[in-house]
């Protein structure tokens, strides 16, 4: 069988990490090949982006093309009880670049970046799917929509295949990831009421439900139509015995906030669920492959970080692989994977103290510093690696403290 050696980057998946990825690369005038399993615009779940997405975007020259495609804009995050509401906005962040963000329909998103990359130049198949990976000869197999199976010899594999896991399925670097089983149950309604916060439209609400048992998105786009969610441990859902369509009506009817946006609301598709997506794997590269976005680690979509993670990792795997095919060397360990758990492991204490607890006080307190507002604002849009910021360069110990000065307050 023939070995296709055209091409200097292999893109295993066509969502944010590997748009990003093969964007930057062809930029930099590699030869990349992108395959994607499915047709696009394809649904996917993630559709409240964070400002730290725009950074990146506008990086890799493709922030017009998301610009212009005329999303939701997102000034930031509500997070509601039945009775307070603690509102983040994104411009009262520790002097960030970019300071707010958008809501989106990951089909359109991911479609528009998609095609921006292709313009760029990468070269994108759909409907092909990659089945197997030699990765001592870093040759990787694909099947394409007419059943044929070809065979590419790329000097780097770029693992951007999402929910798919591609490697770490088929290399075994699949580890159990220590977040609780939890699952998110969801649908798009129109018709609910929509409350203006400042004067502004566009904020994600966090509803907690249930002294904190369970928590819920509201998410909505600028076509009249909103994204509703609710997250909570396996455990949680089962101890009602209902199924998800039940637990979903169940859940917004008593949600005293919810029963009244969603009042007049009309379901446009079925309810949908995902079990157990916390994910980990044991090694984020080797000598051939580099994993990107949440073919790697994905915690929680509590802070809507997914996105900003995947793009995050895409574009800096691509300027370590476009170093190392310039003949420098690259240290992956300190570069990526170091680099990458910087961020990671902020979220994961944010992630930590939001099912704690301890992250409900610190947002609700109301006599935080402003310094301290300021640094929580900053790592809520994502900007998790500004070493200015003590929540960044401190996480736990930043997030101790804070929360024991808020109970004593
Ligand atoms: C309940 C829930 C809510 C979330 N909410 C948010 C949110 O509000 N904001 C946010 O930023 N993130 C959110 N996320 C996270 C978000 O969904 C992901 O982090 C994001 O989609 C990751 O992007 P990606 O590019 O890594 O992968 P994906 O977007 O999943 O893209 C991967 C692509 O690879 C393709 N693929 C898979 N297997 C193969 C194969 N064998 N061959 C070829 N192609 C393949 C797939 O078809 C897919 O198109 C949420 C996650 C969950 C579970």
């Amino acid at each position: 069988m023939n070995l296709n050696q055209n091409y200097d980057v292999f893109i295993i998946g066509g969502g944010p990490a590997g748009s990003i990825a093969g964007a930057k690369l062809v930029q930099s005038g590699f030869k990349v090949k992108l395959v994607e399993k499915m047709v696009f615009p394809r649904f996917v779940i993630g559709e409240s982006l964070l400002p730290r997405c725009n950074f990146l975007l506008d990086e890799a020259n493709m922030l017009a093309c998301i610009q212009q495609a005329n999303f939701q804009y997102k000034p930031g995050v509500v997070f509601q009880t039945d009775s307070d509401l603690e509102v983040i906005n994104f411009e009262n962040n520790l002097g960030e670049s970019f300071n707010s963000s958008f809501q989106v329909k990951r089909e359109t998103f991911d479609h528009e970046l998609l095609l921006d990359a292709q313009r760029k130049g990468v070269v994108v198949e759909f409907e092909s799917e990659v089945i197997d990976f030699d990765a001592q000869d870093c040759i990787i197999t694909v099947r394409t929509k007419s059943g044929e199976v070809q065979r590419y010899q790329p000097k780097k594999v770029i693992d951007a295949s999402g929910y798919g896991r591609v490697l770490p399925r088929l290399l075994g670097l699949e580890k159990p990831s220590e977040q609780a089983m939890r699952k998110a149950i969801f649908c798009r309604v129109t018709g609910d009421v929509r409350s203006l916060v400042d004067g502004k439209d566009g904020y994600i609400f966090v509803g907690i439900h249930d002294d904190n048992q369970a928590w819920l998105w509201n998410i909505p786009f600028n076509d009249g139509v909103t994204s509703v969610g609710i997250v909570c441990d396996e455990q949680y859902f089962k101890s009602f015995n209902l199924t998800e369509s039940e637990f979903f009506d169940y859940i917004i009817q008593t949600n005293l906030p919810a029963s009244k946006r969603y009042a007049q609301a009309t379901k446009i598709q079925a309810v949908g669920c995902i079990n157990g997506y916390s994910a980990a794997v044991t090694k984020l590269f080797d000598k051939n492959f580099v994993l990107v976005g949440n073919a790697s680690e994905f915690l929680d979509p509590v802070f809507s970080s997914g996105v900003t993670l995947a793009l995050e990792s895409g574009a800096k795997a691509a300027e370590l692989t476009i170093k190392e095919l310039n003949g420098h060397s690259v240290d992956w360990q300190i570069d990526y994977a170091d680099y990458m758990m910087v961020g990671i492991n902020v979220f994961r204490e944010y992630v930590n103290a939001w099912y704690d607890g301890r992250l409900q006080s610190i947002l609700f307190c109301d006599d935080k510093a402003e310094k301290v507002s300021q640094s929580v604002v900053s790592v809520l849009s994502g900007y998790v690696w500004n070493q200015e910021n003590v929540f960044v360069t401190n996480p736990k110990k930043m997030v101790d403290t804070i929360y024991r000065f808020s109970i004593i307050e």
